[in-house]
């Protein structure tokens, strides 16, 4: 298997070489040359897999520069029990007949996005190890990627992580949670300033190549491919879990932000994975609702960004998207660097006609969005009705996919996160505190590892540099 890039550039690539890649050269996402397509004979002998060996057969499609037996052991050593608290990995929690959540968020930090971090982590210490290479990956966050990352990464060999975070402004839980970790290889930066002073940062720096390759400065963004590969294999099990040997269609319902979670659905689909309808819920940031209701997809300035009780899908432009875009314009990748190049930063945004919709056939896309009135209330009903406690992300979705129910066909809604990680706005809606799972119980009182530093990029760079000693 061989990758491309969306805007163009078709020197083939093998899945280690894009691996500690963020964008491609020409600036676009890399993407397969083709979806391998998984028949009805293979589906029904995979149902019966575990997560990790499902994993292994699907990821063994896209990888074939990792020996077959260390792809296994990694697998083996990423999705467990004990790191993702069942068995399963991905339990489904049935609400009513024909609906469920599938938990992806019993990870280390409560967010779905462990699922594909945990990999990325043993997929980059293997390969760093096999080139006797290092990384110090820099990032900036407002709370959950950093976590996930840095729960990823750490005690990993071979590997530094350098976060930037707003200085007291992450959720007392979400500091609680980065800032005790205490391996040596994590290094928490709390800069003085507001988000968009630590993502300036991390471009100041990236944009210093000299500096850049010297320290082996990298990311772990949504726009890697392989977060996006890891994500693929829950909507196989997912679907395997909801349906019974006469097999059927599946809806899902993926709360939205950056478009990573929904694409994998895509991807999934694209392999024949008998998925029906994809449903993309977002909170007030609806870019990808209107783009799905109107094919306008216009990107948001941040005054125009609201920042909401579900607070990792408040953005303005999706980053995956272009993904999507690619192949819904029939891989036509001179269309797709115009569409995100010129006519993005000309017209802030660019109309898909319907005509272009309908005639790609298996793209079977619907959308709605949820506001903080929505979050509370579904909250609420969710526990009343089935005595399931939902964070303020997979309510969005649960609203959403409440509107696109269709009969016969099961729904899953993708719970993106637990409410012990937004207790304000569950207070506000049961009235009570989430509950706590085990581990994290009183991380508040643990000792803090963290640095503040004024929001200036030459002071960061002095301290990575001062920090990657041998
Ligand atoms: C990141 C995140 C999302 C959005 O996922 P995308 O892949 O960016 O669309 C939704 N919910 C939670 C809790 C998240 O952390």
């Amino acid at each position: 298997m061989k990758y491309l890039s969306t805007r163009g550039d078709a020197t083939p690539r093998a899945f280690c070489e894009i691996l500690l890649e963020g964008l491609a050269p020409d600036g676009g996402l890399y993407l397969p040359e083709t979806y391998p397509r998984v028949d009805a004979a293979t589906l029904a002998r995979w149902r019966g897999l575990s997560y990790p060996q499902l994993a292994f057969e699907i990821l063994s499609l896209y990888i074939d520069d990792i020996p077959a037996a260390d792809l296994r052991a990694l697998l083996d050593r990423t999705y467990t029990a004990a790191t993702f608290g069942d068995a399963r990995i991905t339990p489904l929690k049935p609400l009513e007949p024909g609906l469920a959540l599938q938990a992806l968020s019993n990870g280390p930090t409560l967010a779905f996005k462990d699922v594909a971090m945990q990999l990325l982590g043993a997929l980059f210490e293997y390969q760093l190890g096999r080139l006797g290479q290092q990384l110090n990956i820099l990032g900036a966050t407002s709370g959950d990627t950093g976590s996930a990352a840095e729960y990823a990464m750490r005690g990993r060999r071979g590997i530094r992580v350098f976060m930037l975070s707003p200085h007291g402004r992450m959720s007392p839980f979400q500091q609680a949670q980065m800032f005790s970790l205490q391996d040596p290889n994590i290094h928490n930066l709390a800069i003085e300033g507001v988000f968009d002073d630590c993502q300036d940062i991390v471009k100041a720096v990236s944009a210093d190549l000299a500096f850049k390759q010297r320290w082996c400065i990298g990311t772990v963004n949504s726009i890697n491919w392989a977060r996006l590969l890891a994500q693929v294999v829950y909507y196989f099990a997912g679907y395997f879990q909801a349906t019974g040997r006469d097999g059927g269609e599946v809806d899902f319902a993926v709360p939205s932000g950056n478009f990573g979670n929904i694409c994998a659905g895509h991807v999934a689909r694209r392999m024949g994975l008998p998925i029906g309808r994809l449903v993309a819920a977002t909170n007030e940031n609806d870019v990808l609702d209107e783009f799905f209701r109107t094919g306008r997809y216009r990107v948001r300035g941040s005054a125009e960004t609201h920042a909401t009780s579900s607070p990792s899908m408040d953005i303005s432009k999706a980053s995956n998207f272009e993904r999507f875009v690619f192949d819904l314009v029939g891989r036509d990748a001179a269309r797709t660097a115009e569409l995100f190049g010129p006519a993005l930063s000309r017209d802030g945004g660019f109309t898909v006609s319907a005509d272009e919709f309908a005639r790609v056939p298996g793209f079977g896309f619907v959308s709605g969005r949820s506001t903080h009135a929505d979050r509370v209330a579904t909250i609420r009903d969710c526990w009343q009705r089935h005595q399931v406690l939902i964070d303020t992300h997979t309510a969005d979705g649960l609203k959403v996919a409440r509107a696109h129910r269709r009969a016969g066909v099961p729904m899953l809604v993708l719970e993106t996160a637990l409410p012990a990680k937004f207790a304000e706005a569950i207070r506000e809606a049961v009235g009570f505190e989430p509950p706590r799972p085990p581990a994290t119980e009183g991380i508040e009182r643990l000792p803090r590892r963290f640095e503040v530093l004024p929001a200036d990029a030459e002071r960061v760079k002095r301290y990575i540099a001062e920090h990657c000693g041998a």
